[in-house]
């Protein structure tokens, strides 16, 4: 496929507003495409360069794209900045820039999906002192053979942010639609797969085979996930259930082959080289090959300590001796999902912890089974005083759902009214504040992903994280108007809240009364925010209390 009908496609589908006759688009293109096409397709359409299990990154900001571009249309940076700031779409704007340029236009090379995906993967692994120029001369080759429209796409790509409003709901759909095969299937071997490039590519040459998919070791697949809920209406549904402490740390996966191990953080990043004494105490306390999920916590004198601490001993990836000295990492194991070559997650829960319990020799998670609600209560309390944020509640005859936030896990902590949002934009501070954001521009995600805008943040950030949010958010400005700046959309905040209201001030519909930030949600990727449905079944339940 030429790339120029990609980004036809990409401008129909941008211009619709429906995800019904988004699907219907997807699906009549994803027959024509060739083998090593389709699954390109279908990970650039989401903005996705590489599958989801994949730790590749482009390594391409804003910044580099903006040199890039000044040097293919043959102006000042400052000007390409400018046009920027004025705009606001990084994509449009440089479509209009390339159109101004067009006249003196000389095609080398006609750019297809493949062509334009093999030079992504060689930005991606460039390496060594000269990274950034090699980057940069390869975004200047595809900049210089595009057409102006075929600039929007591209240039979206390269920051990954496509948001023509396909989401991974959608491209599920298509498929099923395009081959015949039903929804469901195409879910079940997403889950395994974590990648749906790959799926679509079953779905075309071997339906069948999507029944029988298989966990990869070191393909990492999504981490489940738990809803708020109460003790008494779990209990009441289900009668006996297993609760657990809700530790206050970081999710990871580990897996286990061959005598090579390596572990995963909850966005799916390879953490192995900064957790070397986790990997290590994993790897010692079995002798299978095995991927398990669970929580790392960090200790000091025996007392868990906040999920902050580990985070940032985490980032301190260049002195990992020191750091680890100063604070112990300790992981708690609760659940398995491939154990020597079989993939366990279609099993029922009990039997998953009864084989986890065989397997491995250490950090098992402790965990009750009961249908009291009083018993439960006191664990719960229990938990709480032995430093942990709240319990979990997980069903037993449950699957293990990757990526899935269902009925099957239930969290219950203290502070209920907390609610995770993606920073979209800041405002310059005043006084002392000038040269730091003030606040912070706040956006949920409606079901296709779109990111709609709900609140703004500005207090519960002490001088110290004031600081260091500038540092982070600096290079990811994207544009300027008056004295509000737009980010690249990728950091999460965890904000606490008062009230939900209902708002005609923000694109959402709703605002937050009183909104505070409590912390970054760096483990956490903008894909796991708050959903309009989310929001609305709060809206609901906050009303039903009163
Ligand atoms: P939240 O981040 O508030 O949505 O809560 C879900 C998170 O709790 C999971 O992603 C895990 O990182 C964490 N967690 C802590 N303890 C457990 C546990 N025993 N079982 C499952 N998840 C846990």
């Amino acid at each position: 496929m030429q790339f120029v009908e990609f980004a036809a496609i990409c401008k129909k589908i941008e211009e619709i507003p429906g995800r019904l006759e988004t699907a219907d688009i997807l699906a009549a293109e994803f027959p024509h495409l060739s083998e090593e096409e389709l699954p390109v397709f279908v990970r650039f359409m989401r903005g996705k360069l590489f599958p989801d299990w994949s730790s590749e990154k482009l390594g391409f900001g804003p910044s580099l794209l903006y040199d890039a571009l000044a040097y293919v249309i043959g102006k000042k940076r400052s000007y390409v900045v400018s046009a920027i700031n004025n705009a606001g779409d990084v994509g449009k704007v440089v479509e209009t820039l390339l159109e101004k340029r067009e006249q003196t236009m000389f095609f080398s090379e006609e750019l297809n999906l493949l062509n334009v995906y093999d030079r992504f993967l060689l930005m991606a692994k460039t390496s060594g002192r000269r990274t950034q120029q090699e980057r940069l001369r390869s975004a200047q080759y595809l900049l210089s053979n595009a057409t102006p429209l075929e600039g929007r796409y591209l240039a979206r790509l390269m920051l990954e942010e496509m948001r023509i409003g396909v989401g991974e709901g959608v491209v599920k759909d298509a498929v099923a639609k395009a081959f015949g095969v039903l929804p469901e299937t195409v879910e079940h071997a997403h889950q395994a797969l974590n990648d749906l490039g790959q799926v679509a590519v079953l779905a075309k040459t071997d339906p069948a085979r999507l029944f029988d998919v298989h966990i990869t070791i070191f393909r990492p697949v999504k981490m489940m996930l738990a809803q708020q809920g109460s003790i008494s209406a779990m209990v009441a549904t289900h009668g006996k259930i297993a609760a657990e402490n809700k530790y206050d740390g970081s999710r990871f996966q580990f897996h286990k082959a061959n005598g090579k191990a390596a572990i995963y953080s909850r966005r799916l990043e390879d953490m192995t080289a900064s957790l070397p004494d986790v990997v290590e105490m994993l790897n010692l306390a079995t002798t299978h090959d095995v991927i398990i999920d669970g929580e790392v916590i960090a200790m000091m004198n025996g007392k868990p300590m906040p999920f902050q601490t580990v985070l940032r001993r985490i980032r301190r990836k260049h002195d990992i001796g020191g750091a680890a000295d100063a604070i112990t990492l300790c992981p708690r194991v609760f659940d398995i999902l491939v154990l020597d070559g079989e993939t366990l997650i279609d099993m029922p829960f009990t039997r998953r912890r009864e084989i986890l319990e065989s397997v491995l020799t250490d950090y098992v998670a402790p965990q009750i089974v009961s249908d009291s609600v009083d018993e439960l209560e006191t664990f719960y309390h229990e938990s709480l005083d032995r430093g942990n944020e709240g319990m979990m509640l997980k069903v037993l005859d449950s699957p293990y759902l990757p990526g899935n936030r269902g009925k099957y896990w239930i969290k219950i902590k203290p502070e209920v009214d907390t609610i995770d949002l993606v920073v979209i934009g800041a405002e310059w501070g005043e006084g002392k504040r000038a040269k730091m954001f003030g606040s912070f521009l706040l956006a949920c995600q409606d079901e296709t992903g779109r990111l709609l805008e709900i609140s703004r943040v500005a207090t519960g950030i002490d001088d110290s994280m004031l600081a260091a949010l500038y540092d982070l958010f600096k290079d990811r400005i994207i544009s300027e108007k008056g004295k509000t700046v737009f980010f690249e959309q990728d950091v999460v905040f965890e904000v606490g809240y008062a009230e939900l209201q209902k708002s005609t001030n923000y694109a959402a519909g709703y605002a937050l009364r009183f909104p505070r930030f409590i912390r970054l949600r760096d483990d956490k990727d903008v894909s796991e925010i708050e959903t309009m449905e989310s929001l609305t079944r709060r809206y609901s339940l906050q009303n039903k209390e009163e």
